[in-house]
């Protein structure tokens, strides 16, 4: 691991100053940097020793070893002193700091409430000698271990491999009296994050619900009953299967025919049947089928559509579906709790009302156990959500108000990549705070899954859009401006001016896009100004003044840097912005005029770089390498 050491100090000045700046108010934590817990008297190490202890409980999960191992680490590299991890029973007049559910904590009078704190929310408690440090479930914990260490030793994460930390000759115990929890009860991130590096994911604060457990904590998958997640519509109810006696349910291409009645007695059976096998799954989302855009169109079906509207039809299946599970459980299986899920997007995102904004019947409201999963795909990611001039969210935040007329029960399906093209800069700085203050202040939302680069791990800036999400889900009043300067500082270290130039001249550069592009009336949504690739005069106007030769000429400079200033580590984040930027000159090559004779050079170079970067995918489900070839191919064609 390399640690960024030179710019530890210039960090921490900055981290103080926002941090004071801001105890006016809220008593800190504005900036995505925290308020300053005071010292004690008492001594945690002093010239690399320390009477202190690392207590886990005696049945310690490997996530929360985990936890306790960080601790050792970062206060040993901090002020060299190593302290030993023991398990219960802790020796009378032990000084320790506690990590997760001990005893002694039980016995200490500190309460952790798992319904006060939710899953992922922590305390961070001194008494007396010893420091309680103890989240919900083991994820709490260990990102109450990540807070306890970045007020006691400075301890903060820009990546898995860009952390740092201060040092001390003599480290006072911090006079802890914290509890935090984040805005999002549940957030996950897919691409980088969970691709190839669930380290970073856990150190940002995500849980991802997909990594392999251990070390690290998920929860998500098993918690749907066996058969019933994502759409559980066709999952339990195959084409394949049923249609060869029942092809009146299966229109052609389109959804289920939900008018059946023999369709849903056969659906509340599958149903029915998952729950009498899996006893530990309690959600079950009755998604509709992807890739099909329309309903039923048959008359039953058509009937109900006029009345209730499109979405209202399909929540009045789904609260049937609701009752008649829910009449079955208090049957057969009293007491079980189940969490339903519908999907609001695509047809189904409109929300069930009037053009007075009111609910068109009381049967459409969803069922008070099912959460609206709603699929934010289509705001505009270029403004931000109650940006007065952006056409498209204007409409978007109007369709979402409205939904949270009719339920306070939401979950978030987001999205944060242009899927047609995952490497170049993708602009939704200007939208990601207020996006997540939307899913938080409207919506409530208690679960949100960020789609990203799927499959994929190489975005332009990509951990930094990861950083802010993590932070943002958590506090989403952090001040974005000064997280983004720590984040350059903390991740790009020597090379830090240079990297916020490049993205300056990208975010420039689309809002100059966007200025010419979008009126008041009709949002150009600038961040997807990648996604017309068949459209050469708007790549060619996309990418006016040289942009690419600009960019690559900073990228070039900062890799030849010589090593020992720079670094390997540093050599592989930059050598992965000019894979982002050199992606669109292979693409375009013609559209912008270079000579012809450069093209296997360039093409060559590409390849080279995504090799070296490790980089995977172009777009989901297709290689980066399919994409080389393809473009090598036209070289001789
Ligand atoms: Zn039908
Ligand atoms: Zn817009």
């Amino acid at each position: 691991m390399k640690l960024l050491k030179k710019s530890l100090i210039f960090l921490l000045c900055i981290t103080m100053i926002f941090s004071v700046a801001a105890c006016g108010d809220k008593g800190g934590d504005e900036t995505g940097g925290k308020n300053i817990v005071a010292d004690t008297d008492i001594v945690l190490a002093e010239n690399g020793v320390s009477d202190y202890k690392i207590l886990v409980p005696s049945d310690a999960s490997m996530a929360v070893e985990y936890s306790a191992e960080e601790v050792q680490k970062y206060i040993e590299l901090s002020t060299g002193a190593k302290l030993p991890i023991v398990k219960e029973p802790a020796s009378a007049g032990d000084k320790v700091l506690s990590i997760g559910r001990t005893a002694l904590l039980e016995g200490s009078g500190v309460k952790v409430d798992i319904n006060e704190l939710g899953r992922d929310g922590f305390k961070v408690v001194r008494k007396g000698n010893n420091v309680y440090i103890c989240g919900g479930k083991d994820s709490g914990t260990a990102f109450g271990v990540f807070e306890f260490l970045h007020d006691e030793v400075g301890y903060e994460a820009y990546a898995e491999d860009a952390i740092v930390y201060d040092t001390h000759a003599k480290l006072m115990v911090k006079d802890f009296d914290k509890s935090d929890k984040p805005a999002i009860p549940e957030r996950f991130m897919d691409g980088t994050m969970h691709t190839v590096d669930n380290a970073s994911s856990y150190r940002y604060r995500f849980v991802n619900e997909y990594a392999s457990s251990g070390k690290y904590t998920m929860y998500g998958l098993e918690t749907y009953v066996k058969g019933c997640s994502a759409h559980a519509l066709h999952d339990l109810l195959p084409r394949a299967e049923y249609s060869v006696n029942h092809p009146e349910w299966y229109p052609d291409g389109t959804q289920l025919c939900l008018s059946k009645q023999d369709l849903f007695d056969e659906f509340i059976k599958k149903i029915t049947e998952a729950l009498d096998t899996d006893r530990v799954g309690y959600r079950i989302s009755l998604g509709q089928e992807d890739g099909f855009t329309r309903w039923c169109g048959c008359r039953a079906c058509s009937d109900e559509q006029n009345r209730y509207g499109g979405t209202g039809y399909w929540l009045r299946f789904c609260n049937k579906v609701v009752n008649k599970v829910e009449e079955w459980i208090a049957e057969n299986q009293p007491g079980r709790e189940i969490k339903y899920s519908a999907f609001a997007y695509s047809m189904g995102f409109e929300p069930p009302v009037n053009d007075n904004h009111e609910l068109i019947d009381e049967s459409c409201r969803p069922h008070e156990k099912m959460a609206i999963r709603v699929c934010t795909g289509g705001f505009c990611h270029y403004h931000a959500v109650d940006d007065p001039n952006c056409s498209i969210n204007k409409v978007m935040l109007e369709k979402l108000q409205d939904w949270a007329k009719i339920t306070d029960n939401f979950t978030v399906w987001g999205y944060s990549a242009e899927y047609g093209h995952y490497l170049p800069f993708f602009d939704n700085f200007s939208f990601m705070q207020s996006e997540i203050k939307t899913y938080v202040e409207l919506l409530n939302c208690q679960n949100l899954f960020m789609e990203y680069i799927s499959g994929s791990n190489m975005t332009s800036f990509d951990y930094l859009r990861c950083y802010l999400f993590g932070k943002l889900c958590w506090n989403p009043d952090i001040d974005m401006e000064a997280t983004i300067n720590e984040f350059f500082k903390g991740y790009y270290g020597e090379v830090a001016t240079e990297m916020r130039d490049i993205f300056d001249t990208y975010r420039n550069h689309v809002a100059k896009v966007d200025a010419a592009n979008s009126t008041p009336d009709k949002c150009y949504n600038a961040a997807y100004y990648h996604a017309d690739t068949d459209q050469k005069d708007k790549w060619t106007r996309t990418f006016v003044d040289n942009m690419i030769e600009k960019v690559n000429a900073v990228l070039d400079k900062c890799l030849a840097l010589p090593d020992a200033e720079r670094g390997q580590q540093l050599y592989n984040r930059i050598l992965g912005e000019r894979v982002c930027i050199m992606y669109i000159k292979v693409l375009k090559f013609d559209d912008f005029g270079y000579p012809a004779y450069e093209r296997a050079a360039v093409i060559d170079q590409f390849e080279a770089d995504c090799i070296a970067t490790d980089t995977r995918s172009y777009r989901e489900g297709h290689s980066v390498f399919e994409f080389i070839e393809s473009q090598r191919s036209k070289l001789y064609a």
